[in-house]
């Protein structure tokens, strides 16, 4: 195998082929380690219409943009992405590779690591560079440490959360898109049926702006109606603690916490949620947060930049109509 170098980005689309801003905060943590490191930012971009977004990765790297456009990457297929990913990356090891803790991140680079027999860090919420290594940041036991890691392999793999690295500046010299002359493979024992787009109870969470979530106070799926319609007033998404997914008044998809998803929205709404470390493990870098719940000594209280204590039932009808009252903007 080839010498590692440089820093890779896995590079994910939304569903508008743009890169998604999780992608783009990749490019700029990717920037800081590459020049702490004196080597290149790189990225790899499997897709299938992909073209435009690896043109704009590439205002952000100073190596290459590496594009394998076909129709059968339109979507995340495991064993298609780790045959191509592998054997493009025994050709060309990078230092580190970075994806986002993603529904795919989460899939795809621990089966990359086995594949390539590299060590893995998941779930970093902070890397930074000591002397000529790189070192990850991440939460255990539960969100309670921080333990920080070395890879000893020569290539190190992570994912990483949301809103750990900075927004983007476009680097000097913009990176080559180099297009992939690989042929993904006809077989696979896994077959794709189709793909659902979740809406209505289900929700985009990672990229909302505003996420309003109700926990175990809610007491039932008919509180969530009223979340949702709060939710779409305020242009965000629906979230949820663990007990009303394990209910059934919440879909998985919306769970927040250590064990569901990680959000970093401007505003976080928690609505008869008590504040266990597992949840906040998943929501506490929001901007700013916002607690509803009729207990005053509610966890909730002391990580909230406002807090209104009272039975949510009669809160949340005078917030709502206070929303619809707003000018639209
Ligand atoms: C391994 C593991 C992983 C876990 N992962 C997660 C995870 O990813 N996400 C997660 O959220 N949890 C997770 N949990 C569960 C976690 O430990 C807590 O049990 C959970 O977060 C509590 O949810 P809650 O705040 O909704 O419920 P509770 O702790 O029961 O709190 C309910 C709150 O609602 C308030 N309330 C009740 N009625 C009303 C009302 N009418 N109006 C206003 N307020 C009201 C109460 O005062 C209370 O503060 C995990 C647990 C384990 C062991």
């Amino acid at each position: 195998m080839a010498d590692a170098k440089g820093i890779y980005i896995l590079a994910e689309l939304d569903e508008g082929l743009k890169p998604t801003s999780l992608t783009l905060e990749l490019m700029g943590l990717g920037q800081r380690l590459a020049s702490d490191l004196a080597t290149d930012l790189n990225a790899v971009l499997l897709g299938s219409g992909a073209q435009a977004a690896a043109q704009e990765l590439a205002r952000y790297g100073t190596g290459e943009v590496l594009l394998l456009d076909e129709p059968a990457l339109s979507g995340y297929h495991p064993e298609i992405y780790i045959e191509v990913l592998a054997g493009l990356l025994r050709s060309r090891p990078p230092l580190v590779l970075l994806a986002g803790h993603t529904s795919m991140g989460q899939d795809l680079l621990p089966r990359l690591a086995f594949a390539l027999d590299c060590g893995l860090v998941s779930d970093c919420v902070g890397l930074r560079v000591e002397g000529e290594e790189v070192l990850f940041t991440r939460p255990v036991y539960g969100g309670n440490a921080l333990a920080t890691q070395r890879v000893e392999t020569p290539t190190a793999m992570a994912t990483v959360r949301a809103r750990v690295g900075d927004a983007p500046s476009p680097a000097g010299t913009a990176a080559a898109v180099i297009p992939l002359e690989v042929s993904p493979p006809a077989q696979t024992r896994l077959e794709m049926k189709g793909k659902e787009v979740l809406s209505g109870r289900e929700c985009p969470l990672e990229e909302a702006p505003v996420v309003v979530s109700g926990g175990r106070g809610m007491g039932g799926e008919e509180g969530f109606g009223q979340l949702r319609e709060i939710a779409a007033l305020m242009g965000g998404a629906v979230g949820a603690s663990r007990p009303p997914v394990d209910s059934g008044w919440a879909a998985s998809t919306c769970q927040v916490g250590i064990t569901g998803k990680v959000v970093a929205p401007d505003i976080y709404i928690a609505v008869a949620i008590s504040g266990s470390t597992q949840h906040l493990s998943g929501m506490s870098e929001s901007g700013k947060i916002v607690a509803i719940n009729k207990d005053p000594d509610a966890y909730i209280f002391k990580v909230s930049d406002y807090g209104v204590v009272g039975e949510w039932k009669q809160l949340l009808p005078s917030f709502t109509a206070a929303l619809k009252e707003l000018p639209k903007v």
